[in-house]
């Protein structure tokens, strides 16, 4: 029987869920703060430069194919995507660039140019035990609803953790299968992506080093953002009803109350919006011990005259110090001296993204989250040390920004509502994953998105709303 489902948020994990709703005949109605779709993943504009605001690498198809598949459509006839290969281009401190890519024999080649043959011997089989890995994670402990420990540690599913060392540290791993510190920070480094150390990290995050090397890095037309947009779309073909410039007071199981003071009653809630702002400032439910957040991040927007042609689509430049820069970023907040970060040209794979004359040159600069205060003399620090590596490495010259937009701690919080500025929400280390984060019910209420299972990330996003959906279908078909 058809329900009246309210959703708050319209990032992709509350769209994805009034999609699958809406297509299953209830109605549904998604209440968003901010005046666009997409959350994280929306699109910005500086002058005539298009920009992902967020999210700029497409990985792990199979969520986004699924959620097209379950509502009758063909997820790449939707969405035309394209292959990145060379994924990515890296550049260390000390003038070495390796090209990333998911051609085995062109990733060998790389490997055995900057390392030799003993690492270049090691790779198919990292490739294979990561393979292995991602097949026994995925369906098995990130598509689970877990009902507490019991359903965690099953003995079936214990033999999987200890077959596939799962829990181990995973910086140890990759040094113990690399001999060359390069390599070692290209295996690993992925984990930043869930705003997690790699040294903190358990290993069965070096599934994201399969997602990129073993299945590539895929890019929209139109960008990152049309996923968002598109599943909007969807959702409202089907009959839901999306609500801009909606804020969200707050919350119980059965209404939500915006701050315009509308009371809105139904048969359920689903928050989408950061769950450790929502539980304690929507739901008035905080946690009763608190939990870590992850890191955030200082992304700059930059409409740029003429081009740097030694940029390729996705960029990642590693600092003199890895291990320092990473301390400074999650065990002692401090400013990050020569930080490791992101430079994307989305124009490479789309020319319309930018005008002839001038490129869209996106960085993301890892920093502490609201921990450690984001101030002037912290914005222009980074700005100062990112400015610098650029010159020196691709020829950048900051006179030639002719426009620019920006994001940090303050904004991500301020006008997102993400916790304490974490730009990835909660940290997802291994005290923070799987059974042990937050679930995506509590008193009443529903949650979806990064902060929930199973975690950061669009796919992760995308299976988070599988996971409401099914929990909601048993509840309401009860
Ligand atoms: C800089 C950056 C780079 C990233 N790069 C990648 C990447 O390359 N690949 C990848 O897969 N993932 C990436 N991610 C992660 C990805 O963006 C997120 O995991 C995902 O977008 C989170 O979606 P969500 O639905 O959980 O929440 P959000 O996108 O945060 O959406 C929540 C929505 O709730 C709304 N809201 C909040 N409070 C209220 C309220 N009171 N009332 C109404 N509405 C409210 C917000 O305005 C927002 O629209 C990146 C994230 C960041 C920040």
């Amino acid at each position: 029987m058809a329900k009246h489902i309210l959703v708050v948020g319209a990032g992709l994990g509350g769209l994805a869920t009034a999609l699958r709703l809406a297509h299953r005949g209830h109605r549904v109605t998604v209440l968003e703060k901010t005046d666009q779709v997409g959350g994280r993943n929306r699109r910005e504009w500086v002058e005539d430069c298009r920009f992902d605001g967020g999210p700029t690498l497409l990985m792990m198809l199979d969520p986004f194919e699924k959620l097209f598949r379950d509502v009758g459509e063909d997820f790449q006839k939707v969405l035309p995507i394209t292959l990145c290969d060379p994924s990515y281009r890296v550049f260390y401190s000390d003038g070495i660039q390796i090209d990333g890519t998911p051609n085995m024999a062109r990733m060998l080649q790389e490997i055995e140019r900057v390392s030799g043959p003993k690492d270049a011997r090691a790779y198919p089989e990292f490739i294979g035990r990561i393979a292995a890995l991602y097949d026994a994670s995925i369906p098995n402990f990130v598509r689970n609803n877990f009902q507490g420990l019991g359903s965690f540690a099953s003995p079936r599913q214990l033999a999987r953790v200890l077959k596939h060392k799962m829990l181990s540290n995973l910086a140890k791993q990759v040094e113990r299968t690399f001999d060359n510190e390069r390599l070692r920070m290209l295996f690993s480094f992925q984990t930043m992506y869930l705003g997690l150390s790699p040294y903190d990290a358990p290993w069965v995050y070096s599934t994201l080093a399969y997602m990129e090397y073993g299945q590539g890095i895929w890019y929209p037309k139109g960008g990152l953002p049309t996923i968002s947009e598109a599943v909007a779309e969807h959702a409202v073909k089907r009959g839901a009803e999306i609500r801009l410039k909606s804020p969200v007071q707050s919350v119980n199981p059965t209404s939500v109350t915006l701050e315009s003071g509308e009371v809105i009653k139904a048969d359920a809630v689903v928050v989408n919006a950061d769950l450790p702002y929502a539980r304690k400032q929507l739901a008035r439910k905080p946690p009763k011990k608190p939990w870590r957040n992850s890191c955030s991040a200082y992304v700059l927007y930059l409409k740029v005259r003429g081009d740097l042609p030694k940029l390729l689509h996705h960029n990642v430049f590693f600092g003199r110090d890895f291990k320092g820069n990473l301390d400074a970023l999650f065990h002692s907040p401090r400013l990050v001296e020569d930080p490791a970060f992101y430079a994307c040209v989305s124009k490479r794979s789309d020319a319309s993204a930018a005008p002839e004359g001038y490129m869209n040159l996106y960085l993301l600069i890892p920093c502490p989250n609201q921990k450690f205060p984001f101030d002037e003399a912290q914005r222009q620090h980074l700005r100062d040390q990112v400015f610098n590596r650029l010159d020196n490495e691709v020829g950048f010259d900051p006179e030639d920004i002719v426009a620019e937009k920006s994001r940090d701690p303050n904004t991500w919080q301020s006008e997102l509502n993400l916790h304490e500025g974490a730009a990835f929400g909660l940290s997802a280390d291994t005290f923070q994953s799987a059974f042990m984060r937050p679930q995506n019910t509590h008193d009443g209420v529903y949650y979806v998105g990064a902060s929930t299972i199973p975690g950061n990330g669009l796919p992760m996003v995308l299976i988070s709303a599988e996971l409401v959906e099914d929990r909601l279908r048993r509840a309401i078909d009860s």
